[in-house]
């Protein structure tokens, strides 16, 4: 339940004031008080005020946008309201309601079954027993549970908190969304951070009461200066970006479940995808058959629509009727004639079963009416342990027929089907998934499980075409470093002959097979196929390929598919998959196109490369502050600047300009760069040294400024202000993005600049703000002059880079 508006807003505010640096500075806040100094306190109070306005808005906008992405990807329920099935948030519904479900659904509330058609629930997440449980009409099935075969429909007896998932989600107390990795480490950076801001003003307080300046001036000097070094803003800068981030890729559809897979997307190295659905378009037809005489058919057509010619024609068709009239039975899929809105024939369940139903069809069978002559009295579903299929049918005659239909291998007998299994092989070389089909026929009802000796009926070929865009997208993967696997159940032929078109596989490429055990450090590291893959052998991969430090994404849109989605770094579910798939997963591909976590990728990289963009501009700007602090006393500036000008800075270097950073774009090539080391810390690959030499120039830029403004007898206090203040807007510039053409500016940090810049200015011409600051006036040449010494940071900043990109730009060249 969300809390009324006033009491958070008074929560949020409460939370920004309970920052360590915040009370520290309203501690100091009270001794100005009590010591009668309005210019201070009143900096003070400005101060937090604006600081807590801008953390209060930050966080505002963060939780609208985590907020945006919790609706949409809110579990939903099918249920009939007014005699329709609309589509709901799980949320909304209420007792009574008539909600359907297909294998795969998460059921969303308590339900009384009132059809149930062989539905088996898994109830691991009620019970943590995995094996799926039968229930039928009149039976509960509890919330949470997850309908893994069959149908069922079921009438809603208790929502939300009263439901069985609800009881259980209360006992494990509900807690705020642990923090991301990234956040964790900004947090202990921001602790070291803070510890060295202590030390360093432990000191400058130190030196300052040594050289006789007041106690109680001093240690709000100290107490300045550590809320001024320290960029206080950056636990919000990162939250928002991340946010921020996430709501952009929503836009691109695929949608970030946790802001954790924003982050996580950046550093991804190895992606494993399905193949069937994800790489290809899951919409299979027969295009070859074989029959038992070892007759050959070319079938014709494409989608489950019945027409489509069968060559050669004429002769005696018997085998072929007969291999389509047992792939008809041993089949749950029923194909849809258009109407309505459809304009096209469509399929429910399995696509590879629609495929044999439009075959059947297309061999001239009257698929209903065959279904009816020969109702099904046993069956064993498909397994993809097995990878079989085999049901038991009544014949007209009282005789029973079993038919089983599967992976060659698990179906026929490699002695009297050899001729089979190599027709078989050299379908599945030309890219088609094989299927086998073998029949008998019993006095006795057989037990599917274990039938009596099988004659085999034929095979067929199944196209399944790659998504038009999926070359593409290997190509994407290929050029920003990310290794894409493909993890399929199907044939090492049939996977090879994908591999092949869409580019990943070269001749004399290695397809790992699963079967032939679990795979070796090698495959790990440069296979690209893996065939014959079990479930579970899926986990070992994972595990496998990040125990070798990689980050892994993997797709997957079934059942049996989340236990991956869990266990890899960020699970990629299929929008069109199921609710269960969708829910074990972190990212959601809304239009199921795996060209879309290429981009999400890109987002993930650029919202990391702005962080680090802040943290080298904040960073810089603190380490120049105690820099001058520490060595003004050296030069003959007991206390370089005054608590006001350093709190003033502060707030116009890391309030304003902070945020709108978060917001650059997109670093040209993002994509084309290798991803960057998982075991990297944020201030890795040379920042932290950019950091510390960015702080000297600064600092050196300023302390010259000051002893120069000194020496022609100019306020050099207020000059050393004015530079400090511009010369860090001057490094915001700096570490801007250079824009790849054709990608719009940012143009609110150059907004936010301006602004810090005038009210910088400002701080000196103002009359008020100098009382408030300790300033004095300068003249305009005095001002022109800061501006040019301010613009020497930036500039060296740029130039360096400049020369290291071009240097090893080079060194990657040869
Ligand atoms: P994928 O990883 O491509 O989804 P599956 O595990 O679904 O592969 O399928 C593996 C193999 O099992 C297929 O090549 C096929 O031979 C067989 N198979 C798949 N679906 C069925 C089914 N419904 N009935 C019988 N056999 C099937
Ligand atoms: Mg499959």
């Amino acid at each position: 339940m969300a809390a009324p508006a006033p009491r958070r807003l008074a929560g949020r505010i409460g939370r920004q004031l309970a920052d360590p640096l915040v009370a520290l500075l309203l501690a100091a806040a009270v001794v100005t008080t009590v010591l009668g100094d309005v210019p201070d306190t009143a900096v003070i109070v400005l101060v937090v005020t604006i600081n807590t306005l801008i953390g209060v808005l930050q966080e505002i906008r963060a939780d609208a946008a985590i907020a945006a992405l919790d609706r949409l990807a809110a579990p939903t329920a099918r249920v009939v309201r007014d005699g329709r099935d609309v589509v709901l948030p799980a949320a909304e519904l209420v007792r009574g309601d008539l909600v359907r479900l297909e294998a795969g659904d998460v059921v969303p509330a308590d339900l009384r079954l009132v059809e149930a058609e062989r539905a088996a629930f898994d109830e691991s997440a009620l019970t943590g027993e995995s094996v799926p449980v039968h229930r039928s009409a009149g039976q509960d099935a509890g919330s949470g549970t997850v309908l893994t075969t069959g149908r069922a429909t079921g009438t809603v007896t208790r929502t939300g908190a009263a439901s069985s998932l609800g009881r259980i989600a209360a006992l494990v107390s509900r807690t705020k969304p642990a923090p991301t990795p990234l956040q964790r480490r900004i947090a202990g950076l921001g602790r070291v951070l803070g510890l060295t801001a202590i030390a360093v003003s432990g000191v400058v307080f130190a030196i300052g009461v040594l050289a006789g300046e007041p106690l109680i001036r001093m240690a709000i000097t100290a107490v300045s200066l550590v809320v001024a070094a320290v960029p206080e803003s950056l636990p919000a800068v990162v939250t928002l970006a991340l946010a921020l981030g996430a709501r952009r890729m929503a836009r691109t559809k695929a949608i970030p479940r946790r802001l954790h897979a924003v982050e996580t997307l950046g550093s991804v190295t190895v992606i494993a995808s399905d193949k069937t659905g994800t790489l290809t378009q899951n919409r299979m037809s027969v295009q070859q058959a074989v029959t038992a005489d070892g007759a050959r058919y070319t079938v014709a057509g494409t989608g489950y629509a019945p027409e489509g010619e069968i060559r050669p024609t004429g002769g005696d068709r018997d085998g072929l009727r007969r291999l389509a009239h047992a792939g008809l039975l041993c089949n749950d899929a029923e194909l849809i004639p258009p109407g309505g809105e459809r304009t096209e024939w469509t399929a429910a369940g399995d696509p590879m079963e629609a495929a044999l139903v439009a075959f059947a069809a297309r061999c001239g069978l009257e698929t209903s009416a065959c279904r009816a002559a020969s109702p099904r009295v046993a069956e064993q579903p498909f397994d993809q342990a097995t990878r079989r299929m085999t049901t038991v049918h009544r014949l007209s005659d009282g005789t029973y027929l079993v038919v089983r239909k599967g992976a060659p291998e698990s179906v026929l007998e490699p002695v009297t089907d050899a001729d089979l299994l190599s027709a078989a092989a050299e379908l599945a070389e030309g890219g088609l998934r094989v299927l086998a089909v073998a029949t008998a026929v019993t006095a006795e009802q057989p037990d599917p499980s274990d039938p009596p000796r099988l004659r085999a009926a034929g095979l067929v070929g199944v196209g399944d075409p790659l998504r038009p865009s999926a070359r593409a997208t290997a190509a994407a993967f290929e050029a920003s470093g990310v290794r894409l696997l493909m993890i399929t159940g199907d044939h090492p032929a049939t996977a090879a002959a994908i591999g092949t078109q869409l580019g990943i596989l070269e001749p004399g490429d290695r397809v790992v097979v699963g079967d032939a055990g679990p795979p070796s450090s090698d495959d790990l590291e440069h296979a690209r196929v893996f065939a014959r893959t079990q479930p579970e052998q899926k986990l070992d991969i994972i595990a496998g390929l990040q125990r070798r430090g990689e980050v892994v994404a993997m797709t997957g849109d079934g059942v049996n598919d989340s236990p991956g989605l869990k266990r890899a770094d960020i699970g990629v579910a299929m929008g069109s998959g199921t609710e269960v798939a969708r829910q074990a997963a972190e990212l959601v591909l809304v239009d199921d196109n795996l060209g879309t976590v290429a981009d999400a990728i890109g987002e993930g990289r650029r919202i990391y490369d702005n962080i680090r963009r802040f943290l080298r501009y904040a960073l810089s700007g603190g380490i120049a502050e105690l820099l001058v602090m520490l060595a003004g006393p050296l030069l003959g500036m007991p206390v370089a600047l005054l608590p006001g000008q350093l709190l003033w800075v502060n707030l116009l270097t890391h309030g304003i300009p902070g945020v709108a950073m978060g917001a650059e774009p997109a670093e040209r090539g993002v994509l084309r760069r290798k991803p960057r080391s998982p075991q990297e810390s944020v201030l890795g690959d040379g920042l932290l040294a950019s950091v510390l030499a960015g702080g000297f120039c600064l600092a050196t830029v300023v302390l010259a400024a000051g002893v120069t403004a000194g020496r022609m007898g100019l306020p050099w206090q207020s000059v050393m202000f004015v530079v400090l203040g511009l010369a860090q807007l001057g490094v915001a510039l700096a570490v801007r993005v250079k824009p790849a053409p054709g990608t719009p500016r940012n143009w609110s940090l150059l907004a936010a600049v301006a602004v810090s810049g005038i009210l910088q200015v400002a701080g000196v011409l103002l009359p008020t703000l100098r009382t408030l600051l300790g300033t004095e006036a300068l003249s305009l040449p005095v001002l022109l002059a800061c501006a040019a010494v301010a613009v020497v940071p930036g500039l060296a900043l740029r130039v360096v880079h400049g020369l290291l990109a071009g240097l090893s730009a080079r060194r990657a060249r040869t």
